[in-house]
């Protein structure tokens, strides 16, 4: 109904409802997070209000109530992502941590051997945000495996057929992004992981910009492990998934080992639990599970295909109006399926940009973001980054060029 056009939907998020400067808020950093609906936040506070105890542990009642509320939170994401009978969905605190999990779990000798050996090597885009690169620095070291790059072209696009030149016998993980945080490209990762797995790889895939849109189903993808969090799709900070075929998942030693994750201990050696409570060590985020799900719930409410539409107007809107502003270039320009527009203005560091900007009520993110080899390789520096949700209007669009246009005459 009404309540779901793009327009009327802002009202349902109390965090934008306020002024920034005396100028209303236009939040724009939504790649970095989005903000909650109600719905979101009531249901973390009815959990904390009513069922709050400790999982797994308890025979109380509110311990079995707090327990299904997180198990139906993990069937809730299993259903989101579109997993079937082969897939387990691991709950983490976010992206990183998911991220994190895989490489160190691939690569870490702790409770046994590790599947990487020295020689063996790992095919990692050169898109990717510091926590799909970083932690393969780590393993790669740690294992004495290699290192090799996907590297995009000049407009900052992947292509399967330098893919197809880098895999070889030796190739163990291929690791890349569903959409690329500092400049908005979106890989053709559905062939990627394909040719990936054909070759006999592990595949990994960081969903973290994808999850708020259109994803084809987990199991419609050659995908062993996919990592997300919870912040960039309407939910709470601090939850995320790695979600994974099961078999690839048993492949991983835990990263946290303790209380809840272990079958049976003794003072020198410890036994295991199943998946997914042997990934998931210690207290989980039970109440970011909860709002993760009510998420879901809101992004399946409104549709994916509606929240995609929306963001891609207002994003070719905003390429359209900053590209006509002299002295100005847009990364990606020609990336369709995507919330993220990344700029650069000749002459103007973009955090002086963004403090002008935010001095008009209009939050945008600017530096690095995270993915300095990727503007290293694209031969670009800092830039600066609107970024869309479902609760933005083409108004705020127009703001942001509006403000920008005068802020570069006024820097330059
Ligand atoms: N990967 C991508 C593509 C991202 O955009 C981000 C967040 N900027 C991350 C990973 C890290 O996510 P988190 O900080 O939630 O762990």
């Amino acid at each position: 109904g009404d309540m779901l056009h793009p327009g009327t939907l802002a009202g349902r998020f109390p965090g934008l409802a306020q002024r920034v400067h005396g100028e209303p808020l236009a939040y724009l950093d939504n790649a970095a997070s989005t903000h909650m609906p109600r719905e979101v936040l009531d249901a973390m506070q009815a959990f904390e209000e009513r069922s709050r105890a400790n999982i797994h542990r308890g025979v109380h009642t509110l311990s079995e109530r707090a327990t299904a509320a997180y198990e139906q939170a993990r069937a809730r994401l299993e259903a989101f992502v579109g997993a079937d009978a082969r897939h387990e969905i691991v709950f983490t605190s976010g992206t990183t941590e998911s991220l994190n999990l895989v490489a160190h779990g691939l690569s870490d000798a702790g409770i046994g051997a590790p599947l990487l050996r020295p020689g063996d090597e790992i095919v990692v885009s050169v898109l990717e945000h510091h926590a799909n690169l970083v932690p393969w620095q780590a393993a790669a070291r740690r294992c004495g495996a290699r290192l090799l790059f996907l590297r995009p072209d000049r407009e900052g696009r992947l292509h399967a057929d330098d893919l197809a030149r880098l895999l070889g016998p030796r190739t163990r993980v291929f690791a890349v992004t569903a959409c690329a945080n500092a400049t908005g490209e979106r890989p053709p990762y559905e062939a990627l992981l394909a040719l990936a797995e054909e070759a006999g790889a592990l595949t990994v895939l960081d969903a973290a910009q994808a999850m708020a849109h259109e994803v084809p189903a987990l199991a419609h993808l050659a995908c062993d492990f996919m990592a997300f969090s919870g912040h960039k799709m309407y939910g709470p900070m601090g939850i995320g998934v790695l979600a994974g075929r099961r078999t690839a998942l048993e492949r991983l030693a835990p990263l946290r080992l303790g209380g809840d994750m272990v079958e049976s201990v003794t003072e020198t050696q410890a036994s295991f639990a199943e998946l997914p409570a042997r990934l998931e060590g210690g207290t989980p985020n039970v109440a970011g599970a909860v709002g993760l799900a009510a998420a879901a719930d809101f992004i399946d409410e409104v549709g994916r295909a509606r929240i995609d539409a929306h963001v891609r107007a207002l994003r070719s809107h905003a390429v359209a109006g900053l590209s006509a502003l002299p002295g100005v270039s847009v990364l990606s320009p020609a990336s369709v399926d995507s919330a993220i527009v990344s700029f650069t203005a000749d002459g103007v560091h973009p955090h002086d940009l963004g403090t002008l900007l935010d001095a008009r009520g209009i939050a945008v993110r600017t530096g690095h973001h995270c993915a300095q080899p990727l503007l290293d390789c694209l031969g670009v520096g800092p830039t600066t980054r609107a970024s869309f949700a479902i609760y933005n209007s083409h108004e705020e669009v127009e703001r942001l060029v509006d403000a920008v246009a005068p802020a570069l005459e006024m820097l330059r």
